[in-house]
């Protein structure tokens, strides 16, 4: 019976797991392919360091990737990101877009 329920928590604890990644993804209008391609971008531009709390290099690279900035913000702003340096310290693509 304990064993039953541990078991049953164990699965409960994966589906709410799951669901909670499902909803971060359904926010998220960037595809893993231009989220990884950001996160290169911040990279090459040393973000950690140079960051202003802005979106600013996010813009930059939005308007040479072609891709819409204001979709983007709402996207990193619902990951808990609100500025470039904020974007490499709090969103993992791997996180987000496994399974
Ligand atoms: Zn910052």
């Amino acid at each position: 019976m304990t064993r039953l329920k541990k078991e049953e928590r164990k699965e409960l604890r994966k589906i709410y797991k799951k669901i909670e990644r499902e909803k971060k993804r359904e926010l998220v209008k960037i595809n893993e392919f231009q989220l990884r391609k950001l996160l290169k971008y911040l990279d090459s531009k040393s973000i950690l360091s140079e960051c202003n709390h802005s979106f600013r290099l996010t813009r930059e690279w939005a308007k040479t990737e072609n891709v819409d900035i204001e979709e983007v913000i709402i996207s990193i702003e619902s990951l808990g990101a609100y500025c470039d340096c904020e974007i490499m310290l709090n969103i993992d693509p791997y996180e987000i877009f496994k399974e």
